[in-house]
């Protein structure tokens, strides 16, 4: 079972390619993931150091997640 290199989370599917928040050859993300990470996160690639603000967001949420 793949697990979601983003939340942790079992993957249900086929999962999706983590690119840009995990280059690491692979690992997937689940879609949830997909869908609030990911997909923003190709979006503000546009704008150069935002994918340092995306890493704090899902640092946060891994925070809140363990409370
Ligand atoms: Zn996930």
């Amino acid at each position: 079972m793949v697990k979601c290199c983003i939340c942790g989370k079992e993957i249900e599917g086929y999962g999706n390619n983590p690119f840009p928040i995990s280059i690491k050859e692979g690992e997937k993300c689940c879609d949830e993931c997909n869908d609030t990470y990911i997909l923003a996160a190709r979006l503000m690639l546009i704008k150069p150091g935002e994918a340092d603000r995306i890493k704090k967001l899902i640092e946060a949420v891994r925070e809140i997640d363990k409370q």
